[in-house]
């Protein structure tokens, strides 16, 4: 599959979606996803629909979520380029490709083994290769390469994964989709000094579950 002049077109109409009817007001995430090529990181069969406000189902039982909510994340981050950022659930690659785009420095985990795979590969490919790829269980976090100025969590934490905030710089933030598996709300917490966090809340979700251990 490549990327046309029609995949191109269809990805500008859904940044004007975005910035228009999504609330997307940062300019970095919206560049970044108007280069990202999100087709190439779903099944063929979803082709048409890629540019959609959708999310689609990946292997592994996993989803690939709706474009609005990669960007609302990807929003609340934050981010400035060269930051260091730790990314738990790789997934399709797609969310991964977007901060690598804002050049970001990513480490990014998956625990299900085809999902990592694929989205080696896929990254490797489009040349959007983040810093550390891993398979493994995010819950750990990566204490090896910790402080990170952010952490975004890309499935539904029931309980507050508390170690992932020690490896957080003082001012850093995390991202986390936070409640029960039918619905999650995306919560930020700054890290102020090193037992102080301000929390702020952001609407309701629905994410696939952080899962403990890893799926081969
Ligand atoms: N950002 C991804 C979204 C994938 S869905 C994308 O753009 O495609 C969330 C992912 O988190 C799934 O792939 C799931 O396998 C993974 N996940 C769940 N629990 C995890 C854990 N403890 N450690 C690492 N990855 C986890």
């Amino acid at each position: 599959m490549q990327d046309s002049f029609l995949h191109k077109g269809k990805r500008k109409i859904l940044v004007t979606y975005l910035r228009e009817k999504a609330g997307i007001a940062d300019e970095h995430v919206l560049k970044a996803m108007n280069e990202v090529p999100r087709h190439l990181f779903i099944e063929s069969i979803f082709e048409d629909y890629a540019y959609e406000d959708r999310a689609f189902p990946i292997a592994a039982r996993q989803t690939i979520s709706h474009p609005s909510t990669v960007a609302e994340q990807t929003q609340l981050l934050e981010l400035s380029a060269g930051e260091k950022v730790l990314e738990i659930g790789t997934g399709s690659g797609y969310q991964t490709a977007v901060l690598v785009a804002m050049n970001a420095l990513v480490y990014t985990i998956e625990r299900q083994k085809d999902l990592y795979d694929f989205s080696t590969e896929k990254l490797k490919e489009l040349h959007l290769r983040p810093k550390f790829q891993v398979f493994g269980d995010g819950f750990a976090g990566l204490p090896t390469f910790a402080p990170f100025d952010k952490i975004l969590v890309t499935c539904g934490a029931e309980m507050l994964p508390v170690q992932l905030l020690h490896q957080l710089k003082i001012g850093g933030m995390m991202v986390i989709p936070l409640g029960k598996t039918d619905e999650q709300i995306l919560t930020r917490f700054t890290k102020k000094s090193d037992k102080e966090f301000e929390k702020e809340e952001f609407g309701a979700y629905k994410f696939v579950p952080m899962l403990g251990s890893t799926s081969k």
